[in-house]
């Protein structure tokens, strides 16, 4: 039998039953020397093999599960993927991560028509059995995100598979994430493999965007608003639209392209506003009766008639922690209580939250709140549609940040 494993206190091996991912330093009873991002086996407290989770000393969640007990055998212990401790064993985390790296993969192909979107998630770190790696496919580049010392470890691994499952042009590294401090990490970013272009045109129904992969926030591109961007696309036709917080115009894009009257764009950040533009022209829109303005949302929403018949209210999360739910809700109903008091009679917002600690239930009351200060008349006629590369696992809530409402304003 393995000595060297994690052992988990009593009644802590539910949610590893469970397939949760992760596990609490405070979970564990003892532990072996090992380096800090080492893979072990991991068991309960009666000694039951739970699977393989990598560890991190440093962090709160001090372990993330790679692979779960019982599949296949080892081949040397006969045990289901029992801790025999030889390298075999580590080989078999190995397979496993593989496996998963190939049906991440797999499952897109359901969903994407290449013709028509060539641009995705590809893996979605939990929501893909892979905690700590987020990879997007911009046409024939990827970008991958490391957020833990786990994955930064099997970052060789990973790479291997990615080449020689997609065969990509390049390969770039944006692992900026500020959980990466905890880890002891620090940030990178940069090209890993072949080519990386400044810019990458890409395809999302049909829509052209550029991407500037170095420049842009997070990856480049907001995938996981693709669903809710074909919606406002299905009810703008002849509407005036105001997109707020519109990064590089996903929203505008599909609103114009979608026959929109015309459509107002406002950001913060005049990098995404000038790349908006250039996605204006590269979809052949006009760029002289549509505005496109740098500036601050709450101001604009302050200082402005407002004379639209569709809002989109897409902010980045006003909360990245517990102790800012307050703040960030105060946030979330200043901007919905200007929009649906000064918006037109008859009109729709689309409303949304990427704040995970903002829940689905706070966040509707909230605009709630802002419906009763506004003193106008609000019905729910749609919720948020998740994007299909974003995965949910269902034994890890905690992938589930994004929320949409979609409001009538009588
Ligand atoms: N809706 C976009 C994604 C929005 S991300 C899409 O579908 O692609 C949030 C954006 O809000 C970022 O581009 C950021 O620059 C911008 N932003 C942050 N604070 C802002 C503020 N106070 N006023 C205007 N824009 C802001």
């Amino acid at each position: 039998m393995l000595d060297k494993k994690i052992v988990l206190k009593r009644g802590r091996e539910k949610a590893i039953l469970n397939r949760h991912h992760w596990i609490f330093s405070g979970a564990i009873k003892s532990a072996p020397e090992f380096e800090d991002g080492d893979i072990l086996p991991v068991f309960s407290f009666d000694n039951k093999f739970l699977g393989q989770a990598y560890f991190n000393r440093k962090t709160s969640i001090a372990g993330r599960m790679l692979s779960f007990a019982p599949p296949s055998s080892c081949l040397r212990c006969g045990y289901g993927r029992q801790a025999c401790g030889t390298s075999e064993d580590k080989c078999d985390v190995l397979k496993v991560i593989e496996e998963n790296v190939k049906n991440a993969i797999e499952l897109r192909k359901i969903f994407f028509d290449l013709k028509n979107t060539n641009s995705y998630r590809l893996i979605n770190s939990e929501g893909d059995f892979l905690p700590g790696l987020i990879v997007d496919k911009y046409n024939d580049v990827l970008v991958i995100q490391i957020g833990t010392l786990g994955m930064e470890k099997l970052k060789a691994n990973i790479i291997k598979i990615l080449v020689a499952e997609l065969d990509p042009v390049g390969i770039y590294e944006k692992s900026d994430s500020p959980s990466r401090l905890e880890e002891g990490l620090e940030s990178f970013e940069g090209k890993i493999f072949g080519t990386v272009p400044d810019e990458i045109e890409i395809l999302e129904n049909g829509n052209k965007f550029l991407i500037e992969v170095k420049k842009g926030q997070k990856t480049g591109f907001y995938f996981d608003q693709r669903e809710m961007r074909k919606l406002v696309g299905n009810l703008v036709k002849n509407k005036k639209v105001l997109n707020c917080f519109s990064y590089t115009g996903g929203f505008s894009v599909y609103a114009m392209k979608s026959k929109a009257l015309k459509v107002d764009s406002i950001d913060i950040s005049k990098d995404s506003v000038s790349l908006l533009e250039k996605n204006f022209k590269l979809n052949n829109l006009d760029i002289k009766n549509n505005n496109f303005f740098v500036g601050d949302v709450f101001e604009y929403l302050r200082n402005e008639k407002l004379d639209y018949d569709f809002i989109i209210l897409d902010p980045p999360a006003f909360c990245k922690t517990k102790n800012e739910i307050v703040d960030a809700c105060r946030g979330y109903k200043e901007i919905n209580r200007l929009a649906i008091e000064k918006i037109k009679p008859k009109s729709l917002i689309l409303t949304c939250s990427c704040s995970y600690f903002v829940d689905e239930k706070l966040f509707q009351q909230v605009i709630f709140q802002a419906a009763v200060d506004a003193n106008r008349k609000v019905r729910i006629i749609q919720k948020h549609h998740l994007a299909l590369d974003h995965p949910i696992n269902i034994f890890h809530p905690e992938g589930n940040y994004l929320k949409s409402l979609l409001l009538y304003i009588e």
